[in-house]
Protein backbone atom coordinates (compact mmCIF):
# COMPACT_ATOMS: atom_id res chain seq x y z
CA UNK A 1 0.00 0.00 0.00
CA UNK A 2 2.16 3.11 -1.13
CA UNK A 3 1.25 6.74 -0.43
CA UNK A 4 1.00 8.38 -3.68
CA UNK A 5 3.26 11.36 -3.71
CA UNK A 6 4.21 13.49 -0.83
CA UNK A 7 2.29 16.31 0.61
CA UNK A 8 4.12 19.47 -0.88
CA UNK A 9 5.26 22.10 1.55
CA UNK A 10 3.40 25.63 1.27
CA UNK A 11 5.41 28.68 0.88
CA UNK A 12 9.05 27.56 -0.15
CA UNK A 13 9.77 26.85 -3.52
CA UNK A 14 12.05 24.30 -5.22
CA UNK A 15 12.63 20.53 -5.03
CA UNK A 16 11.08 19.80 -2.21
CA UNK A 17 7.92 20.44 -3.43
CA UNK A 18 8.25 17.97 -6.50
CA UNK A 19 6.14 15.36 -5.59
CA UNK A 20 6.90 11.77 -6.79
CA UNK A 21 5.18 8.92 -8.54
CA UNK A 22 6.47 6.25 -5.40
CA UNK A 23 6.14 8.69 -3.10
CA UNK A 24 9.92 7.74 -2.57
CA UNK A 25 12.48 10.95 -2.07
CA UNK A 26 15.45 9.84 -3.91
CA UNK A 27 17.04 6.35 -2.55
CA UNK A 28 14.96 7.80 0.76
CA UNK A 29 11.94 5.53 1.46
CA UNK A 30 8.76 6.46 2.00
CA UNK A 31 8.18 3.30 4.52
CA UNK A 32 4.87 2.01 4.97
CA UNK A 33 3.59 0.29 8.83
CA UNK A 34 5.00 -3.37 8.80
CA UNK A 35 0.90 -4.06 8.81
CA UNK A 36 0.37 -1.93 5.89
CA UNK A 37 2.58 -4.78 3.56
CA UNK A 38 0.85 -7.18 4.95
CA UNK A 39 0.31 -9.92 1.82
CA UNK A 40 -2.23 -12.55 3.61
CA UNK A 41 -0.79 -15.61 4.82
CA UNK A 42 2.62 -14.91 2.69
CA UNK A 43 5.82 -16.17 5.08
CA UNK A 44 9.28 -15.81 5.89
CA UNK A 45 9.36 -19.52 6.67
CA UNK A 46 8.18 -22.87 4.86
CA UNK A 47 6.88 -25.11 7.46
CA UNK A 48 5.02 -28.28 6.78
CA UNK A 49 1.28 -27.95 7.78
CA UNK A 50 0.98 -29.04 11.25
CA UNK A 51 -0.12 -32.90 11.67
CA UNK A 52 -3.54 -33.92 13.08
CA UNK A 53 -2.93 -33.42 16.78
CA UNK A 54 -5.24 -33.19 19.33
CA UNK A 55 -6.18 -29.45 20.75
CA UNK A 56 -4.74 -29.59 24.02
CA UNK A 57 -5.94 -25.93 24.60
CA UNK A 58 -9.94 -26.25 25.11
CA UNK A 59 -11.57 -23.40 25.00
CA UNK A 60 -9.06 -21.45 25.38
CA UNK A 61 -7.97 -22.30 21.39
CA UNK A 62 -7.68 -18.71 19.52
CA UNK A 63 -11.13 -18.26 17.59
CA UNK A 64 -10.05 -15.03 15.84
CA UNK A 65 -6.66 -15.21 13.29
CA UNK A 66 -3.66 -13.16 15.58
CA UNK A 67 -3.26 -10.35 13.14
CA UNK A 68 0.12 -10.83 12.62
CA UNK A 69 0.93 -9.45 9.18
CA UNK A 70 2.04 -11.72 6.75
CA UNK A 71 5.59 -10.68 4.43
CA UNK A 72 8.74 -12.79 3.05
CA UNK A 73 11.99 -12.49 4.72
CA UNK A 74 13.45 -10.12 1.93
CA UNK A 75 10.18 -7.86 3.00
CA UNK A 76 10.90 -8.10 6.97
CA UNK A 77 14.84 -6.78 6.68
CA UNK A 78 14.30 -4.10 4.44
CA UNK A 79 11.10 -2.86 6.37
CA UNK A 80 14.30 -2.56 9.29
CA UNK A 81 16.72 -1.50 7.28
CA UNK A 82 14.87 1.40 6.18
CA UNK A 83 13.40 2.63 9.20
CA UNK A 84 16.77 2.17 11.10
CA UNK A 85 18.40 4.87 8.37
CA UNK A 86 15.51 7.27 9.07
CA UNK A 87 16.98 7.17 12.84
CA UNK A 88 19.48 9.80 13.84
CA UNK A 89 22.52 8.20 15.97
CA UNK A 90 25.52 9.51 17.55
CA UNK A 91 26.97 7.57 15.31
CA UNK A 92 25.70 9.35 12.16
CA UNK A 93 26.52 12.83 13.58
CA UNK A 94 26.83 15.15 16.07
CA UNK A 95 24.42 15.21 19.00
CA UNK A 96 23.83 18.50 20.87
CA UNK A 97 21.38 17.13 23.31
CA UNK A 98 21.81 19.22 26.41
CA UNK A 99 22.10 16.96 29.58
CA UNK A 100 22.31 13.81 27.76
CA UNK A 101 26.12 13.56 27.08
CA UNK A 102 25.43 12.06 23.85
CA UNK A 103 29.55 11.18 23.29
CA UNK A 104 30.90 8.70 21.08
CA UNK A 105 30.21 5.28 22.22
CA UNK A 106 34.02 3.65 21.57
CA UNK A 107 34.04 0.70 19.88
CA UNK A 108 36.45 -1.31 22.09
CA UNK A 109 33.59 -1.18 24.59
CA UNK A 110 31.14 -3.02 22.23
CA UNK A 111 33.51 -5.61 21.11
CA UNK A 112 34.50 -6.46 25.53
CA UNK A 113 30.92 -6.39 26.13
CA UNK A 114 30.58 -8.88 23.51
CA UNK A 115 33.12 -11.62 24.99
CA UNK A 116 30.94 -14.55 25.64
CA UNK A 117 32.33 -14.86 29.33
CA UNK A 118 30.51 -11.85 29.71
CA UNK A 119 27.42 -11.85 27.15
CA UNK A 120 26.67 -15.86 27.90
CA UNK A 121 25.92 -15.69 31.53
CA UNK A 122 23.07 -16.75 32.96
CA UNK A 123 22.10 -14.73 36.11
CA UNK A 124 21.13 -18.16 38.33
CA UNK A 125 24.63 -19.95 37.44
CA UNK A 126 26.52 -20.99 39.98
CA UNK A 127 28.43 -18.69 41.72
CA UNK A 128 32.00 -20.32 41.03
CA UNK A 129 31.47 -20.25 37.59
CA UNK A 130 31.04 -16.39 36.85
CA UNK A 131 33.73 -15.09 39.10
CA UNK A 132 35.12 -12.82 36.44
CA UNK A 133 32.23 -11.22 36.28
CA UNK A 134 31.76 -10.49 39.70
CA UNK A 135 35.40 -9.68 39.83
CA UNK A 136 34.54 -7.38 36.97
CA UNK A 137 31.56 -5.39 38.87
CA UNK A 138 34.11 -5.43 41.77
CA UNK A 139 36.51 -3.64 39.97
CA UNK A 140 34.04 -1.25 38.32
CA UNK A 141 32.65 -0.35 41.59
CA UNK A 142 36.39 0.38 42.92
CA UNK A 143 36.84 2.76 40.42
CA UNK A 144 33.22 4.41 41.04
CA UNK A 145 33.90 4.71 44.86
CA UNK A 146 37.28 6.08 43.70
CA UNK A 147 36.34 8.63 41.33
CA UNK A 148 33.35 9.96 43.45
CA UNK A 149 35.19 9.66 46.60
CA UNK A 150 32.59 7.62 48.36
CA UNK A 151 33.01 4.84 50.68
CA UNK A 152 29.99 3.01 48.88
CA UNK A 153 28.29 2.02 45.81
CA UNK A 154 25.15 -0.08 44.72
CA UNK A 155 25.23 -1.59 41.51
CA UNK A 156 21.99 -2.61 40.48
CA UNK A 157 20.04 0.58 39.04
CA UNK A 158 19.14 0.67 35.96
CA UNK A 159 19.32 4.12 35.05
CA UNK A 160 19.37 7.51 36.20
CA UNK A 161 15.90 7.62 37.67
CA UNK A 162 16.29 4.57 38.98
CA UNK A 163 19.22 5.33 40.74
CA UNK A 164 17.59 8.50 42.46
CA UNK A 165 14.72 6.28 43.61
CA UNK A 166 17.52 4.44 45.05
CA UNK A 167 19.00 6.96 46.83
CA UNK A 168 16.11 8.62 48.08
CA UNK A 169 14.79 5.12 49.75
CA UNK A 170 18.08 4.10 50.97
CA UNK A 171 17.30 7.73 52.86
CA UNK A 172 13.95 7.13 53.91
CA UNK A 173 15.44 3.70 55.39
CA UNK A 174 18.23 5.95 57.26
CA UNK A 175 15.68 8.49 59.03
CA UNK A 176 13.25 5.15 59.77
CA UNK A 177 16.40 3.99 61.36
CA UNK A 178 16.26 7.13 63.13
CA UNK A 179 13.11 7.45 63.79
CA UNK A 180 12.10 10.33 62.58
CA UNK A 181 9.13 11.49 60.21
CA UNK A 182 10.73 14.18 57.64
CA UNK A 183 8.29 14.09 54.69
CA UNK A 184 9.81 17.44 52.56
CA UNK A 185 12.27 16.97 49.91
CA UNK A 186 13.63 20.23 48.33
CA UNK A 187 14.80 20.42 44.83
CA UNK A 188 16.08 23.73 42.76
CA UNK A 189 13.13 25.26 39.84
CA UNK A 190 15.79 24.14 37.65
CA UNK A 191 15.57 20.45 38.41
CA UNK A 192 15.41 17.58 36.22
CA UNK A 193 11.56 16.34 36.07
CA UNK A 194 12.99 12.72 37.40
CA UNK A 195 13.85 14.17 40.74
CA UNK A 196 10.40 15.71 41.80
CA UNK A 197 8.95 12.61 40.37
CA UNK A 198 10.71 10.72 41.95
CA UNK A 199 10.66 12.36 45.66
CA UNK A 200 7.18 11.99 44.91
CA UNK A 201 7.49 8.16 44.23
CA UNK A 202 9.09 7.86 47.48
CA UNK A 203 5.63 9.44 49.47
CA UNK A 204 7.71 12.67 49.72
CA UNK A 205 6.63 16.19 49.29
CA UNK A 206 8.26 18.27 47.22
CA UNK A 207 8.96 22.09 47.95
CA UNK A 208 11.01 23.71 44.96
CA UNK A 209 13.84 26.32 45.59
CA UNK A 210 14.40 29.10 43.53
CA UNK A 211 17.37 30.08 41.37
CA UNK A 212 19.54 33.61 41.95
CA UNK A 213 20.29 35.74 39.22
CA UNK A 214 23.45 33.70 38.40
CA UNK A 215 21.32 31.04 37.73
CA UNK A 216 22.59 28.93 40.93
CA UNK A 217 20.60 27.98 44.09
CA UNK A 218 19.53 30.64 45.70
CA UNK A 219 22.01 29.75 49.30
CA UNK A 220 19.65 32.10 51.47
CA UNK A 221 16.68 30.67 49.98
CA UNK A 222 17.78 27.20 50.82
CA UNK A 223 18.11 27.70 54.34
CA UNK A 224 15.24 29.44 55.31
CA UNK A 225 13.15 26.45 53.80
CA UNK A 226 15.00 23.90 56.18
CA UNK A 227 13.54 22.61 59.12
CA UNK A 228 12.92 19.29 61.10
CA UNK A 229 10.71 17.77 58.60
CA UNK A 230 12.82 18.27 55.57
CA UNK A 231 14.42 14.78 54.96
CA UNK A 232 17.16 15.40 51.75
CA UNK A 233 17.60 18.08 49.32
CA UNK A 234 18.53 16.69 45.44
CA UNK A 235 20.78 19.29 43.74
CA UNK A 236 22.54 18.56 40.49
CA UNK A 237 26.02 19.96 39.91
CA UNK A 238 26.61 21.16 37.42
CA UNK A 239 23.29 22.06 37.82
CA UNK A 240 20.96 21.69 34.75
CA UNK A 241 21.67 25.70 33.50
CA UNK A 242 25.50 24.12 33.24
CA UNK A 243 26.97 26.20 35.57
CA UNK A 244 29.02 24.71 38.73
CA UNK A 245 27.14 25.25 42.42
CA UNK A 246 29.36 27.27 43.83
CA UNK A 247 27.84 26.85 47.46
CA UNK A 248 27.33 23.31 47.11
CA UNK A 249 30.18 22.74 50.59
CA UNK A 250 28.04 24.91 52.30
CA UNK A 251 24.62 23.95 51.08
CA UNK A 252 25.64 20.35 51.96
CA UNK A 253 26.73 21.48 55.76
CA UNK A 254 23.43 23.79 56.17
CA UNK A 255 21.63 20.58 55.21
CA UNK A 256 23.55 18.52 57.46
CA UNK A 257 22.84 20.70 60.49
CA UNK A 258 18.89 20.38 60.04
CA UNK A 259 19.31 16.51 59.95
CA UNK A 260 18.92 16.16 56.81
CA UNK A 261 21.03 14.43 53.62
CA UNK A 262 22.01 15.67 50.39
CA UNK A 263 21.17 13.74 47.24
CA UNK A 264 23.36 14.95 44.19
CA UNK A 265 21.93 14.22 40.83
CA UNK A 266 25.13 13.06 39.01
CA UNK A 267 23.83 13.17 35.78
CA UNK A 268 26.39 16.15 34.96
CA UNK A 269 29.29 14.22 36.11
CA UNK A 270 31.20 13.79 32.71
CA UNK A 271 31.92 17.74 33.58
CA UNK A 272 33.57 17.07 37.17
CA UNK A 273 34.93 13.33 36.57
CA UNK A 274 38.66 13.62 37.35
CA UNK A 275 38.85 16.49 38.69
CA UNK A 276 36.24 17.08 41.65
CA UNK A 277 35.50 14.11 43.78
CA UNK A 278 31.44 14.29 45.10
CA UNK A 279 32.76 12.85 48.27
CA UNK A 280 34.69 15.87 49.45
CA UNK A 281 31.66 18.30 49.08
CA UNK A 282 29.77 16.50 51.50
CA UNK A 283 27.17 14.41 49.35
CA UNK A 284 25.41 11.38 50.75
CA UNK A 285 24.23 9.69 47.56
CA UNK A 286 24.54 10.22 43.92
CA UNK A 287 23.87 8.31 40.64
CA UNK A 288 25.74 8.15 38.02
CA UNK A 289 24.47 7.85 34.78
CA UNK A 290 27.06 5.27 33.12
CA UNK A 291 25.18 5.55 29.87
CA UNK A 292 25.98 9.26 30.22
CA UNK A 293 29.31 10.05 31.66
CA UNK A 294 31.12 6.79 31.05
CA UNK A 295 30.29 6.28 26.94
CA UNK A 296 27.36 3.47 27.57
CA UNK A 297 25.16 3.57 24.61
CA UNK A 298 21.65 5.27 24.93
CA UNK A 299 19.02 6.78 23.13
CA UNK A 300 16.26 5.16 21.39
CA UNK A 301 14.95 3.93 24.81
CA UNK A 302 17.89 1.74 26.31
CA UNK A 303 19.40 0.05 28.40
CA UNK A 304 20.75 2.22 30.71
CA UNK A 305 22.94 1.50 34.23
CA UNK A 306 22.71 4.34 37.14
CA UNK A 307 24.51 2.91 39.83
CA UNK A 308 24.42 4.91 43.02
CA UNK A 309 27.35 5.82 45.40
CA UNK A 310 26.95 6.54 49.21
CA UNK A 311 28.65 8.35 52.21
CA UNK A 312 29.39 6.56 55.63
CA UNK A 313 26.03 7.50 56.99
CA UNK A 314 23.68 5.52 54.13
CA UNK A 315 25.87 2.65 53.32
CA UNK A 316 24.23 0.87 55.67
CA UNK A 317 20.74 1.17 53.86
CA UNK A 318 23.02 0.46 50.26
CA UNK A 319 20.55 -2.03 48.74
CA UNK A 320 21.19 -5.91 48.10
CA UNK A 321 22.59 -7.25 46.18
CA UNK A 322 26.73 -6.41 46.48
CA UNK A 323 30.07 -7.85 45.27
CA UNK A 324 31.78 -9.34 48.01
CA UNK A 325 35.77 -9.67 47.57
CA UNK A 326 37.41 -12.30 49.82
CA UNK A 327 40.93 -12.37 48.57
CA UNK A 328 40.33 -12.91 45.19
CA UNK A 329 37.46 -15.24 45.48
CA UNK A 330 34.23 -13.34 44.94
CA UNK A 331 30.54 -13.51 46.39
CA UNK A 332 27.41 -12.17 46.39
CA UNK A 333 25.91 -11.16 49.27
CA UNK A 334 22.32 -11.42 48.68
CA UNK A 335 20.26 -11.24 51.89
CA UNK A 336 19.84 -8.94 54.91
CA UNK A 337 22.13 -10.69 56.72
CA UNK A 338 25.30 -9.76 54.98
CA UNK A 339 29.22 -9.73 56.43
CA UNK A 340 28.80 -6.08 57.99
CA UNK A 341 26.05 -7.25 60.27
CA UNK A 342 24.12 -4.23 57.88
CA UNK A 343 20.43 -3.44 57.32
CA UNK A 344 19.82 -2.78 53.69
CA UNK A 345 16.46 -1.64 52.32
CA UNK A 346 16.13 -4.60 50.06
CA UNK A 347 16.02 -4.93 46.42
CA UNK A 348 15.96 -2.75 43.09
CA UNK A 349 16.23 -5.37 40.82
CA UNK A 350 15.83 -9.16 40.38
CA UNK A 351 19.32 -9.72 39.39
CA UNK A 352 22.57 -7.70 39.56
CA UNK A 353 22.22 -4.97 37.16
CA UNK A 354 22.99 -3.99 33.46
CA UNK A 355 26.23 -6.83 32.90
CA UNK A 356 26.68 -5.19 29.66
CA UNK A 357 26.83 -1.80 30.47
CA UNK A 358 28.73 -2.54 33.63
CA UNK A 359 31.56 -4.33 30.63
CA UNK A 360 31.23 -0.87 28.33
CA UNK A 361 31.77 1.56 31.22
CA UNK A 362 34.98 -0.89 32.89
CA UNK A 363 36.76 -0.86 29.30
CA UNK A 364 36.28 3.03 29.13
CA UNK A 365 37.95 3.73 32.27
CA UNK A 366 40.67 1.39 32.17
CA UNK A 367 41.28 3.01 28.19
CA UNK A 368 41.33 6.59 29.29
CA UNK A 369 43.00 5.47 32.40
CA UNK A 370 42.55 8.59 35.06
CA UNK A 371 44.87 11.03 33.00
CA UNK A 372 42.29 10.55 30.49
CA UNK A 373 39.08 10.42 32.63
CA UNK A 374 40.53 13.85 34.20
CA UNK A 375 40.61 14.99 30.16
CA UNK A 376 37.39 13.69 29.67
CA UNK A 377 36.42 16.65 32.26
CA UNK A 378 38.76 19.53 30.38
CA UNK A 379 37.52 19.04 26.98
CA UNK A 380 34.05 18.60 27.41
CA UNK A 381 34.12 21.88 29.72
CA UNK A 382 36.29 23.26 26.75
CA UNK A 383 34.21 22.24 24.09
CA UNK A 384 30.96 24.28 25.39
CA UNK A 385 32.44 27.17 26.48
CA UNK A 386 33.83 27.19 22.47
CA UNK A 387 30.58 27.52 21.32
CA UNK A 388 29.25 29.90 24.20
CA UNK A 389 31.81 32.15 23.43
CA UNK A 390 31.68 31.90 19.81
CA UNK A 391 27.36 32.14 19.40
CA UNK A 392 27.02 34.29 22.31
CA UNK A 393 26.99 37.74 20.57
CA UNK A 394 24.84 36.46 17.80
CA UNK A 395 22.64 34.34 19.86
CA UNK A 396 21.67 35.60 23.59
CA UNK A 397 23.18 33.48 27.03
CA UNK A 398 20.92 34.03 30.27
CA UNK A 399 23.66 33.88 32.74
CA UNK A 400 26.58 35.75 32.68
CA UNK A 401 30.21 34.08 32.86
CA UNK A 402 31.49 30.76 31.70
CA UNK A 403 29.94 27.41 31.82
CA UNK A 404 30.73 24.09 32.57
CA UNK A 405 29.91 21.24 30.10
CA UNK A 406 26.96 22.38 28.32
CA UNK A 407 25.84 25.88 27.21
CA UNK A 408 22.58 27.68 27.53
CA UNK A 409 20.83 30.48 25.53
CA UNK A 410 17.23 31.91 25.61
CA UNK A 411 14.92 33.37 23.19
CA UNK A 412 15.84 36.72 23.72
CA UNK A 413 17.77 37.09 20.17
CA UNK A 414 15.00 36.21 18.62
CA UNK A 415 12.62 38.89 20.24
CA UNK A 416 10.31 40.33 17.42
CA UNK A 417 11.53 38.24 14.91
CA UNK A 418 8.67 35.87 14.76
CA UNK A 419 10.16 32.85 14.84
CA UNK A 420 10.37 31.01 18.38
CA UNK A 421 12.78 28.43 19.98
CA UNK A 422 11.17 25.42 18.45
CA UNK A 423 11.41 27.13 14.74
CA UNK A 424 14.94 27.71 15.27
CA UNK A 425 15.46 23.80 16.45
CA UNK A 426 13.50 22.83 13.39
CA UNK A 427 15.51 24.26 11.22
CA UNK A 428 18.94 22.65 12.54
CA UNK A 429 17.09 19.43 11.42
CA UNK A 430 17.31 21.01 7.28
CA UNK A 431 20.76 21.73 8.09
CA UNK A 432 21.57 18.30 8.93
CA UNK A 433 21.58 18.62 13.09
CA UNK A 434 19.58 16.84 15.71
CA UNK A 435 18.30 19.92 17.59
CA UNK A 436 19.56 21.03 21.22
CA UNK A 437 17.23 20.32 24.56
CA UNK A 438 14.90 22.79 24.03
CA UNK A 439 12.44 24.76 26.47
CA UNK A 440 14.56 22.81 29.49
CA UNK A 441 15.57 24.10 31.49
CA UNK A 442 11.97 25.71 32.44
CA UNK A 443 13.66 28.56 34.15
CA UNK A 444 15.45 30.24 31.22
CA UNK A 445 12.36 31.54 28.53
CA UNK A 446 12.58 29.85 25.36
CA UNK A 447 15.72 27.69 26.51
CA UNK A 448 18.66 25.89 24.00
CA UNK A 449 20.63 23.49 26.30
CA UNK A 450 23.65 22.63 23.65
CA UNK A 451 26.41 19.63 25.22
CA UNK A 452 29.07 18.61 22.91
CA UNK A 453 30.95 16.90 24.88
CA UNK A 454 34.38 15.97 24.97
CA UNK A 455 34.11 13.69 21.53
CA UNK A 456 33.63 16.69 19.30
CA UNK A 457 36.57 17.72 17.26
CA UNK A 458 37.07 21.32 16.57
CA UNK A 459 36.48 21.37 13.06
CA UNK A 460 32.49 19.99 13.63
CA UNK A 461 32.03 22.65 16.77
CA UNK A 462 33.40 24.95 13.73
CA UNK A 463 30.48 23.98 11.79
CA UNK A 464 27.82 23.87 13.94
CA UNK A 465 28.91 27.39 15.09
CA UNK A 466 28.80 28.34 11.75
CA UNK A 467 25.16 26.82 11.22
CA UNK A 468 23.96 28.30 14.49
CA UNK A 469 25.18 31.61 13.63
CA UNK A 470 23.90 32.06 10.19
CA UNK A 471 20.19 30.88 11.46
CA UNK A 472 20.29 33.91 13.78
CA UNK A 473 21.25 36.00 11.35
CA UNK A 474 18.63 34.41 9.06
CA UNK A 475 15.96 34.96 11.81
CA UNK A 476 16.95 38.15 12.65
CA UNK A 477 17.11 39.48 8.66
CA UNK A 478 13.06 38.09 8.20
CA UNK A 479 14.00 34.80 6.45
CA UNK A 480 10.85 33.11 8.38
CA UNK A 481 9.84 30.86 6.13
CA UNK A 482 13.24 29.10 6.70
CA UNK A 483 11.76 28.53 10.27
CA UNK A 484 7.90 28.69 10.35
CA UNK A 485 7.72 25.77 8.19
CA UNK A 486 10.70 23.96 9.42
CA UNK A 487 12.06 21.16 8.86
CA UNK A 488 11.39 21.16 4.85
CA UNK A 489 13.70 18.15 4.29
CA UNK A 490 12.87 15.27 6.91
CA UNK A 491 10.91 12.11 5.72
CA UNK A 492 7.68 13.97 7.60
CA UNK A 493 7.27 17.85 7.99
CA UNK A 494 6.27 19.78 10.96
CA UNK A 495 4.07 18.14 12.91
CA UNK A 496 0.78 19.12 14.65
CA UNK A 497 2.35 18.37 17.99
CA UNK A 498 -0.36 19.19 20.05
CA UNK A 499 -2.66 17.23 18.10
CA UNK A 500 -0.35 14.45 18.32
CA UNK A 501 -0.16 14.79 22.14
CA UNK A 502 -3.82 15.38 23.45
CA UNK A 503 -5.34 12.89 20.96
CA UNK A 504 -2.48 10.30 20.06
CA UNK A 505 -3.13 7.06 17.70
CA UNK A 506 -1.46 4.34 19.10
CA UNK A 507 -3.04 1.17 17.75
CA UNK A 508 -2.80 0.98 13.88
CA UNK A 509 -6.79 -0.85 12.89
CA UNK A 510 -6.96 -2.59 9.47
CA UNK A 511 -8.72 0.07 7.24
CA UNK A 512 -12.40 -0.46 6.36
CA UNK A 513 -12.86 -3.16 3.29
C1 LIG B 1 19.54 12.06 32.23
C2 LIG B 1 19.23 12.75 33.50
C3 LIG B 1 18.50 12.11 34.52
C4 LIG B 1 17.80 10.77 34.35
O1 LIG B 1 18.61 9.74 33.94
P1 LIG B 1 17.98 8.48 33.17
O2 LIG B 1 19.11 7.54 33.04
O3 LIG B 1 17.48 9.01 31.87
O4 LIG B 1 16.87 7.95 34.01
C5 LIG B 1 18.34 12.77 35.72
N1 LIG B 1 18.84 14.01 35.90
C6 LIG B 1 19.52 14.66 34.94
C7 LIG B 1 20.07 16.03 35.21
C8 LIG B 1 19.73 14.06 33.70
O5 LIG B 1 20.40 14.71 32.74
Amino acid sequence: MMRQGRPTTPGTTGSETLSTFSGHRGLDHEEPLIFEQDAQGRSGVDLPAPANLPNRLGALARRQPIGLPGLSEPQVVRHFVRLSRKNYAIDSGLYPLGSCTMKHNPRLNEKLARLPGFADLHPLQPISTVQGALELISTLAHWLRALTGMPAVAMSPKAGAHGELCGLMAIRAALDARGEKRNRVLAPESAHGTNPATAAMCGFSVDPIPADARGRVDLAALKAKLGPDVAAIMVTNPNTCGLFENDIVEMAKAVHDAGGYFYCDGANFNALVGRVRPGDLGIDAMHINLHKTFSTPHGGGGPGAGPVVFSQALAPYAPLPFVVDQGGVFDLAEFSANAQGATPFGRMTAFHGQMGMFVRALSYMLSHGGDGLRQVAEDAVLNANYILASLKDEMSAPFPGPCMHECLFDDAFLKDTGVTTLDFAKAMIDEGYHPMTIYFPLVVHGAMLIEPTETESRESLDQLIYVLRNLAKAAKSGDTARFTQAPHFSPRNRLDETRAARTPVLRWRPPPP
